[in-house]
């Protein structure tokens, strides 16, 4: 793949799971990486210097996604850190799983907040810095249930499949402006979100995947970073799903 020596990417949620894989893979290739983080700064600390031994440049940015002024300043110290930003993976999600019937009015609201309006906040602010710069990328992490829905998610398919509604207007609008939205929507992958699901849910959802196996999150990192380089320059608005198989 590409080098992207020289590029200033902000991975959001960049502490642990798919977003430190992102941030590690961008960081490979050369990318100055701005790791968002929203409370945990030790393993954020490590993260770093796991960076930094690999040569790359990196900074962490405390912030919460969900509120404006905090994803504003997120990309403020991107540009004083490094100069430009070139690339921003929002990558930032939470769930709060529950039927329909019970489900509470506060666990919907933030899981749209979070997951939704958090990854407006940051492409609000990213998009004049990038076009301005007349070039960036933007990678939005949705998930195959913004697509299929999924009993228990509601509020998480919902945000979601918003995901997909952001990205395929965002690309509209900055096109011309040298600037490509896209989303990669996971299936089920081996992290600390999907870790707590019980076993049956986990069996049940392997014998849905015709690959037979989780992915990991080093097979979403691989398709960012592909949808990061200069060799997607011409893919645009697209949903890409990382499932083995499972949504077809
Ligand atoms: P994770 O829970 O391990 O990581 C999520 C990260 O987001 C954490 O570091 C958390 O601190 C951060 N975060 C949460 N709220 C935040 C906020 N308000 N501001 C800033 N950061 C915040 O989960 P993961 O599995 O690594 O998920 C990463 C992304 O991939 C999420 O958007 C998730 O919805 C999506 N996804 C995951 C799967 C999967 O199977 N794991 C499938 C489809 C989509």
């Amino acid at each position: 793949m590409e080098n992207l020596k020289g590029k200033t990417a902000v991975v959001t949620g960049a502490g642990r799971g798919i977003g430190k894989a992102i941030a590690l893979k961008l960081a490979e290739l050369g990318a100055n990486i701005v790791i968002n983080y929203r409370s945990s700064s030790k393993s954020v600390e490590d993260l770093i210097k796991e960076m930094e031994d690999k040569g790359s440049k990196a900074i962490a940015v405390q912030g919460d996604v969900s509120i404006f002024a905090e994803a504003e300043n997120i990309m403020k110290k991107a540009v004083e850190a490094f100069g430009s930003l070139d690339i921003l993976v929002n990558n930032a999600g939470i769930t709060k799983d529950g039927l329909i019937l019970r489900m509470k009015e506060e666990d919907f609201d933030k899981v749209i907040e979070v997951n939704l309006k958090g990854a407006f906040n940051c492409i609000r602010h990213a998009t004049p810095i990038m076009m301005k710069q007349k070039s960036g990328k933007i990678v939005n992490i949705s998930s195959v249930v913004g697509v299929t829905g999924n009993s228990g998610q509601v509020n998480y398919s919902a945000a979601k499949a918003g995901i997909i509604g952001i990205t395929k207007s965002t690309a509209r609008e900055l096109a011309s402006r040298g600037i490509t939205v896209n989303a990669v929507a996971p299936g089920f992958i081996q992290t600390d979100m999907t870790e707590v699901l019980s076993d049956k849910v986990k069996e049940s959802t392997i014998n849905t995947i015709p690959l037979k196996k989780f992915g990991t999150a080093q097979d979403v990192a691989n398709l960012v970073a592909f949808l990061a380089s200069p060799s997607a320059d011409y893919i645009t608005g697209q949903v890409i799903n990382v499932d083995g198989g499972m949504v077809m």
